[in-house]
């Protein structure tokens, strides 16, 4: 694989390419001052970043919208240059909230496709506008869908042209092959959207994917932003590994380029998020140097096989 800026792309299996470095966006709306997602993902279109991560419970997509108009208007990008993710939250499985909810989604970014959608997470809950319904006891309340009838939904939405691609996040290897081996089946999902990096490596989904032509994305490939409401922290900091750092030194990089050129590396897609531009340039330049076989080991040993997000819902 030649891993230039200008070539940074993987195959998908229907057709489509997509970025192997993406901008994720998640961040707690809480405690991120209003706009600050606008100005990042500007600020990443700019540095080259042509792949962004979103989701409607991100609660930011208007931002991203608006900058990605923003940058097509100045002339510095076209649409089509543009791969955005979006994704279907838990509340709207059910088959026919598919298609409404996705331009719901399309009409907060004021965009006419999304390149990627993506099932964020393999249950479902009550549908209606609560995001995170939950019962008099405080605890969830899930809803009964076929997630194969979900995805047919999905593909019905590629069909009208709304996203050029479909795919899923979060799903593990029976999850995968309820919809590989569903009747009927017309699009494979191109992509699982998954924690991966040095301490959660996945190896077996990996192998499971790549023989299905199924593309992993590997979200909080820094080892996410540590936030105690919902990290896992007592698995300790990727970044201050001292055998990333010790490799980074070596090529004049960080430990973070190091764990973000370590999974492109191996094929996977990372969408690293940040909201500072000297963080967001940095996660950019990571495709000037390769790691040699054996250090490509040496990070493949350190998965730890425990998960900061531990998503217990
Ligand atoms: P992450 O990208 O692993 O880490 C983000 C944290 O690292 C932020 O606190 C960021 O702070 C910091 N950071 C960024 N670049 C850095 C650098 N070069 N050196 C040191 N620190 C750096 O974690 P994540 O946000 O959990 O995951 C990334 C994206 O994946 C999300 O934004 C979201 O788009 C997606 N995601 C998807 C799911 C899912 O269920 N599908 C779950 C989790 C995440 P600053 O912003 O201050 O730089």
């Amino acid at each position: 694989m030649n891993l230039t800026a200008e070539s940074h792309r993987v195959p998908l299996s229907d057709g489509n390419s997509i970025p192997l470095l993406g901008l994720g966006t998640y961040a707690d709306p809480q405690k991120t001052p209003k706009g600050s997602c606008l100005e990042s993902v500007k600020i990443a279109i700019d540095t080259g970043y042509r792949h962004i991560d979103g989701a409607f419970v991100y609660f930011n997509e208007h931002e991203v919208g608006q900058a990605i108009r923003e940058k097509i208007a100045e002339g510095k990008i076209k649409r089509e240059d543009i791969f955005y993710c979006g994704k279907l939250w838990n509340t709207c499985h059910p088959p026919e909230l598919v298609r409404p909810t996705l331009e719901k989604t399309l009409k907060i970014l004021q965009l006419d496709y999304v390149d990627l959608y993506i099932i964020e997470l393999p249950m479902a809950f009550k549908p209606g506008d609560v995001i995170y319904p939950r019962d008099e006891n405080g605890k969830f309340i899930y809803h009964e869908t076929d997630l194969c009838a979900t995805w047919e939904a999905m593909e019905a939405c590629k069909d009208a042209g709304l996203a050029k691609s479909i795919g899923v996040s979060n799903f593990n290897r029976r999850q995968l092959e309820m919809i590989l081996n569903k009747p009927g089946l017309k699009y494979k999902p191109v992509s699982n959207q998954v924690e991966c990096h040095p301490y959660f490596t996945q190896p077996k989904l990996l192998e499971f994917c790549r023989q299905h032509d199924i593309v992993i994305v590997g979200y909080s490939p820094l080892g996410t932003s540590r936030d105690e409401t919902w990290v896992n922290v007592s698995s300790p900091p990727l970044l201050k590994d001292p055998v990333l750092n010790a490799i980074g030194k070596k090529y004049n990089k960080t430990a973070a380029q190091v764990a973000l050129h370590f999974n492109i590396q191996r094929g996977v897609v990372v969408i690293p998020k940040s909201f500072n531009p000297q963080r967001i340039r940095e996660n950019f330049q990571i495709f000037d140097f390769s790691l040699t076989e054996k250090e490509m080991k040496e990070i493949e040993a350190l998965n730890k096989n425990v998960r900061y997000v531990e998503l217990l819902m």
